[in-house]
């Protein structure tokens, strides 16, 4: 008797150890909704291209230096121009009535500076970024020559090394010694294979102070509620700040079958290269964008009051919201921004050659018309002298509340995170500091 009971115990729990969901693959990011891009040619790309017959099947073989040459082009764009629907958002401020001033003063200067920028002469921000490569390869083409990880190297290196752009890369010498590497190497270069006979890339430089303002947060089955959510949202949302240069590309992650792929996805969703994605999740765990929490979210950020860095309406232009799988017992919740350096570009190689996004070389385009409400704008602007002793310079501010636009001349000394450490390490030594 005992033995039958164990032999049937040992059937169910046999039973239920299989499921009875048929195998079906499902692609993790789906893109069915992705916008059209527009391309441009790199002239004389197609020498870099040829097919080739393996076996009865047509394969692509791109030369390593179309890899490079695409890679420069395209990090050089980035340096310089910003997508036409990023503009349009800037100009959209300066029209909105709702908008504070203090929101269209900033998006005012951000065109301006885009238009600087785009003589290709200076770069759009002195922090240049980190560069970060994406690659999928699709499985009908070959490479020849260089790794594909060192013809992408060789071409952020080309980039950085021939325009007026800044190194901010630095390498350990060991725990404590680093140095900067002189060429803004390495880039972060992340290879993948895809179906297809395309080979499709995606170019971003993060700025440091960016970059930072990404955060994970892991949480569990209790945030998955509307007013949990909700809370956690406003709360997150605001520590983000403005030190990062809104108006932001918001991305807001939950979930995620490991940390790093959701922290990737905020990544890919600030840059918008998740647009495509469904709307609605599925049985199998698709990624999908919760357009509903992204209008909500972007409310928020609006009803804040933080604005365009100075208080108002436009701490974000827009949000992203992404749902991804997760195992049961963790929900990771990543946040991240893509600033106002919003600098990503998509590029390909196929048998036709070479090609890049086309960015907006004409942003002169997005400016307003001058007027007569432009010249009392910069009436409102407080004048401030900085040769002037600084406990007058402090008396003089104190005058004005937070938000104030302020007019600065005079000598500015201006010192970042690495003279921080020496100044702090001078002063923990018992060494006088001039001026501190
Ligand atoms: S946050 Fe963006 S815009 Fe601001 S300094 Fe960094 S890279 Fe430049």
């Amino acid at each position: 008797m005992l033995s039958r009971a164990i032999l049937r115990t040992t059937r169910v729990a046999h039973k239920r150890a299989f499921s009875s969901v048929d195998f079906s693959y499902e692609k993790p990011f789906p893109l069915p909704n992705a916008p059209e891009t527009p391309w441009r040619k790199l002239p004389g790309s197609e020498k870099y291209v040829s097919t080739i017959n393996v076996e009865g099947r047509e394969m692509l073989k791109v030369d390593s230096d179309a890899i490079s040459a695409l890679t420069k082009e395209g990090m050089t764009d980035i340096a310089h121009l910003l997508r036409p629907a990023h503009l349009e958002q800037l100009a959209n401020i300066l029209k909105d009535d709702e908008a504070s001033d203090n929101d269209k003063f900033v998006a005012l200067e951000l065109l301006k500076n885009a238009n600087i920028a785009a003589g290709k002469i200076l770069p759009g921000c002195q922090d240049t970024g980190t560069a970060i490569v994406m690659g999928k390869r699709g499985r009908s083409v070959i490479t020849t020559g260089a790794s594909d990880e060192e013809a992408i190297s060789k071409g952020v290196y080309d980039t950085y090394t021939e325009r007026n752009l800044r190194y901010s890369q630095v390498a350990a010498r060991n725990m404590f010694e680093e140095g900067n590497t002189g060429c803004n190497l390495p880039a972060q270069i992340d290879l993948y294979s895809e179906e297809g006979d395309e080979y499709k890339f995606m170019f971003m430089a993060k700025g440091g102070g960016s970059a930072n303002k990404t955060f994970l947060f892991q949480q569990t089955k209790a945030l998955l509620n509307e007013k949990s959510l909700t809370e956690f949202a406003i709360e997150k949302i605001k520590t983000i700040g403005t030190s990062a240069c809104p108006p932001y590309h918001l991305c807001f992650v939950v979930g995620g079958l490991s940390a790093e792929q959701c922290l990737k996805t905020v990544k890919l969703g600030s840059a918008k290269y998740l647009d495509g994605l469904p709307t609605s999740g599925s049985q199998g765990g698709r990624a999908f964008r919760d357009l509903e929490w992204e209008q909500k979210i972007l409310k928020i950020t609006q009803d804040m009051g933080i604005g365009a860095q100075f208080g108002g309406k436009y701490f974000c232009h827009d949000i992203r919201v992404i749902r991804l799988p997760r195992h049961g017992a963790s929900c990771p919740v990543g946040l991240g921004v893509s600033c106002s350096a919003d600098r990503q570009v998509w590029g390909k190689i196929n048998k036709d050659g070479v090609f890049l996004e086309q960015l907006e070389e004409e942003p002169s385009k997005y400016l307003p018309e001058v007027t007569d409400k432009d010249e009392s704008l910069s009436e409102e602007v407080v004048k401030v002298d900085l040769n002037k002793p600084m406990a007058d310079i402090r008396k003089e501010l104190s005058e004005y509340p937070i938000a104030t636009r302020l007019s600065l001349t005079g000598t500015i000394i201006v010192a970042r995170d690495i003279a921080h450490a020496k100044i702090l390490e001078r002063l923990e030594a018992g060494e006088e500091v001039r001026g501190i």
